[in-house]
């Protein structure tokens, strides 16, 4: 096994190993992004970055350039193949959880806008966004968002680096490492890191991935304190307000990473009830960080993924 270890949240390789690495980094999807592949393949390196500037083009909420920005605002375009896959799977995955997970969540997260904001909004303010949640009023054929603006932060992350992973498999690149932020996906195998959620510079414990993706949604990165209480960017649609399951973190471990991506968010809004969710997807499992120090986990993740423990 490679000695490379990688934090899940923010790839940080804390030791090298024997072969010439190289790990470039950029600054797509509002996040830091390192891609890490023996020096031999640095151009593939390159291509992938090229790649992710191209799908920021797509997915990004906030670039009125961007397919989606121009979706969301009403603009008369032919959706891109790739944004209508992953509003396909999105839709989905609405319906699947009943909507803990919702696509349409977009003016909750305007409203909760965890960047800048200092103080939670109003009850009235958030049933007014409130009203205009809900993916059932989305519809495919022909396609209308009918009023609904979306949010892909969820999964988009995790359908590129899905579309990452097979670009280097179709140039045979072996030994990668795709970070985008809290999602990795390695070709090969690695020790991963889960980030202690309430001491971020440590690990929490560590576990093995091969040829898999790992993706961490927690608390601990977006939000701010009022009162004493933490409000955070993961909302629960069925509410319009924070999830608030005592969760500090969810890692979940797939072989897609748009499948890892979607099922943390919905586990951190679902708590104890998305791991079963997350057993009905083939070979797929998650671990919960709750935030008294105890932990949860699908049937046999210590045993499968050799868990260590480490805090
Ligand atoms: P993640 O970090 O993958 O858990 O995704 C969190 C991001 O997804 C947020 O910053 C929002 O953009 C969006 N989001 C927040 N709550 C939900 C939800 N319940 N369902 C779908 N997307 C959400
Ligand atoms: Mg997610």
């Amino acid at each position: 096994m490679k000695k490379i270890f990688i934090f899940v949240l923010t790839l940080i390789l804390l030791c090298g190993c024997s072969e010439k690495r190289v790990t470039k980094q950029g600054f797509y999807f509002d996040t830091v992004v390192n891609i890490s592949a023996k020096k031999d393949d640095l151009s593939y390196i390159q291509q992938a970055m090229n790649k992710c500037r191209e799908y920021e083009k797509i997915f990004s909420k906030t670039n009125s350039e961007s397919e989606l920005y121009k979706l969301n605002n009403g603009e008369k375009i032919k959706i891109d193949s790739h944004l209508k896959k992953v509003i396909d799977f999105g839709l989905d995955f609405s319906h699947l959880t009943d909507g803990a997970f919702d696509i349409t969540v977009s003016p909750l997260c305007d409203l909760w806008n965890i960047k800048e904001r200092t103080s939670p909004p109003t009850d009235d303010e958030v049933n007014a966004a409130l009203s205009n949640v809900g993916y059932s009023a989305v519809s495919r054929n022909p396609f209308s968002l009918n009023g609904r603006k979306i949010d892909l932060g969820a999964i988009a992350k995790g359908y590129i680096a899905d579309n990452l992973t097979e670009f280097f498999k179709s140039k045979n690149v072996k030994n990668v490492i795709i970070d985008l932020g809290g999602n990795v996906a390695v070709i090969g195998t690695y020790t991963v890191g889960i980030r202690n959620p309430f001491n971020p510079d440590k690990v929490y414990a560590t576990f093995t991935l091969k040829d898999k993706s790992a993706v961490t949604s927690g608390a601990y990165q977006r939000y701010f304190e009022y009162n004493g209480t933490r409000y955070h960017h993961i909302l629960d649609p069925r509410t319009g307000k924070c999830a608030d399951n005592s969760i500090a973190s969810v890692t979940v471990v797939s072989p897609s990473s748009m499948y890892a991506d979607a099922l943390s968010t919905a586990i951190y809004v679902l708590g104890e009830e998305g791991l079963s969710l997350c057993e009905s997807f083939e070979d797929t499992d998650a671990i919960i960080i709750y935030s008294d120090e105890s932990i949860a986990f699908t049937d046999g993740f210590d045993n499968k993924y050799n868990l260590q423990i480490k805090k």
